[in-house]
């Protein structure tokens, strides 16, 4: 935005005066953006973008709603903080609430501020109540940026912080299908098998728990084969292993379930949450234990805390936004929509040679590009530095230049819009990736 107009001076105050996450500080080019509502995003130009992506996969009831204002701000005049030793309304509500939608005996909720947090403390209480110390997590999943939860995660992200990384962690591998030769069952056979002897190499006595993504995220929607979920808990049940399930992108209807786990007939023993639980209204988390490791500090000292943990306020967002997903059908729609997008993308396979796979369960997608569909090398390396992302940097600048708003890493592009869209929001945002990956058709080696 050009200096001396409102949006050029927004722009130049944030880029003086504050970082930019994940990104070097020099040529960031952010939207300002004046206001948001349902699936859009609109900057101080007036200009309007679709938001393809909710945000960071998180507002999913959509922007702007009035109804999780007017919660927030009868809460903030009633009461806006009280340490977590008191209790108010909105806590009590909403801790009987999730306890109504998790299934199995997963009850009792621990309130925190994000989703690194709610990570952060289930490994704490997984060591706790096991009494061991290792953490088995998946190359190629994303935990959060703290230290334990960066250590945990198996995104790339943790190269440039190798040297801090927390202590007794293993990490396994689940490759994905796309990029395997020997069909599902195999790959669910093979992976399986690997895992049971990394248990054995590491000592099944000293693992406290494995932690797993719902459905995978920002890794690019590596879905588990099938019946895979199912296997990781009989291990953790034969080894005494705890199973931590990270639902803080997959959580909350994003996947046409509250939870991403019940695609795959699993109940973990926690469940970490955050994003859709307040859709962004404000930051908020949640860890959800079952009865039986919650009932382990019934009569031990339970060693976490924070100062704003069930804070009356985020508890009082949650709250209203939980009852948004039902008085709205949220989830319902977001596997109806899901469907479409899916029979959508079928259609734009047969337009653009450079869509290698398409991964999605109910709004969790991604479109993976391939330069040649036989070879399936990629449009970009995988964890390929922004400036190298030659063809795709064009993509995502043309995405942008539409009118829309989404993820664009390495040869993925993710379409996980709010679940309220519709048909015609979704064709309009499907017509922007079509003629963006347009750029990346002439790239495609025959
Ligand atoms: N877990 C998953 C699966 C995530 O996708 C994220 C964030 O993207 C996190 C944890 C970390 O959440 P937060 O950024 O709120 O700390």
């Amino acid at each position: 935005a050009p200096s001396g107009t409102e949006t050029g001076e927004i722009i130049q105050n944030s880029q003086d005066y504050t970082l930019f996450s994940w990104s070097k500080q020099k040529g960031t080019n952010p939207i300002a953006v004046e206001h948001a509502e349902g699936v859009y995003l609109y900057d101080y130009e007036g200009k309007r973008y679709i938001d393809f992506s909710s945000g960071l996969m998180n507002v999913n009831i959509g922007h702007g709603d009035q109804r999780v204002t007017d919660a927030v701000m009868r809460q903030m005049q009633q009461v806006s903080y009280v340490t977590p030793s008191c209790v108010t309304k909105p806590r009590g509500e909403l801790g009987k609430k999730l306890a109504e939608i998790c299934p199995g005996d997963l009850n009792k909720a621990f309130f925190t501020l994000g989703g690194a947090d709610s990570i952060e403390n289930a490994i704490k209480l997984a060591r706790l109540y096991t009494g061991r110390h290792k953490i088995l997590t998946r190359y190629q999943s994303y935990h959060g940026s703290t230290n334990a939860a960066m250590t945990a995660s198996g995104d790339p992200r943790k190269i440039p912080v190798d040297s801090q990384q927390a202590t007794n962690f293993v990490h396994f591998d689940l490759p994905y299908l796309y990029r395997w030769e020997y069909g599902e069952e195999n790959l669910l056979k093979e992976s399986v098998a690997q895992l049971e002897r990394i248990i054995a190499y590491e000592g099944p006595n000293n693992i406290a728990a494995i932690l797993l993504e719902g459905e995978s995220g920002s890794s690019g929607c590596l879905q588990y084969p099938k019946g895979y979920l199912q296997k990781v808990k009989q291990l953790c049940n034969k080894n005494g292993i705890l199973l931590i399930i990270d639902e803080v992108m997959s959580g909350f209807g994003r996947t046409g379930k509250w939870f991403g786990f019940q695609n795959h007939d699993i109940v973990p023993d926690m469940i970490a949450m955050a994003k859709g639980i307040t859709c962004g209204y404000l930051p908020f988390g949640c860890l959800m234990v079952s009865d039986k490791i919650a009932s382990k500090f019934d009569d031990t000292y339970l060693p976490i805390g924070l100062t704003y943990s069930a804070h009356p306020v985020c508890c009082a967002a949650a709250f209203e936004v939980l009852k948004i997903y039902e008085d709205d059908n949220l989830i319902e729609n977001a596997a109806i929509m899901g469907r479409y997008i899916d029979q959508k993308i079928d259609e734009l396979k047969t337009k653009h040679p450079s869509i290698g796979d398409w991964r999605n369960t109910g709004l969790l997608g991604c479109l993976e590009l391939v330069k040649n569909r036989k070879t399936k090398e990629p449009m970009a390396p995988f964890n390929a530095k922004p400036d190298d992302m030659v063809v795709m940097n064009k993509v995502a600048a043309k995405i942008r230049e539409l009118g829309m708003y989404t993820f664009v890493r390495w040869n993925y592009i993710f379409i996980a819009p709010p679940l309220c869209i519709n048909e015609k929001q979704i064709d309009e945002g499907l017509a922007i990736i079509s003629e963006a990956i347009s750029i990346a058709d002439g790239e495609v080696i025959l």
